[in-house]
């Protein structure tokens, strides 16, 4: 009877150290759809040329993301840069100078 109990507590540590290391995955690394990358301290003319190069951080087409492109400079869970578009730039974002990766 007393190793059932232990058991059972045993597994149910288990279960509950699982569930916060899934939590923290997904609050912690910032990456997955979580991921949001604030372009609000990007100046005017930065913005001007987000805005004039059609960049949006959720490209509508997967084959053109960020993260495919030649020009991004990061990782595909962070958000990176790239050096027509000024601010941060997110890896599932996509603008009118993508170039894909040979
Ligand atoms: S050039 Fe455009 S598609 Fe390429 S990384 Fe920069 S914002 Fe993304």
């Amino acid at each position: 009877m007393t190793k059932s109990i232990s058991r059972r507590r045993f597994i149910g540590r288990i279960a509950a150290g699982g569930g916060a290391i899934a939590l923290l995955h997904t609050v912690g690394c910032g990456g997955g759809d979580a991921l949001t990358c604030d372009s609000s301290g990007v100046d005017s003319a930065g913005q001007q040329t987000r805005s004039a190069l059609q960049y949006t951080d959720r490209s509508p087409d997967p084959n053109k993301k960020c993260a495919n492109c030649v020009l991004y400079q990061g990782t595909p869970t962070a958000c990176g840069t790239c050096a027509p578009v000024p601010g941060p730039i997110h890896p599932d974002g996509t603008c009118s100078a993508f170039a894909p990766r040979a």
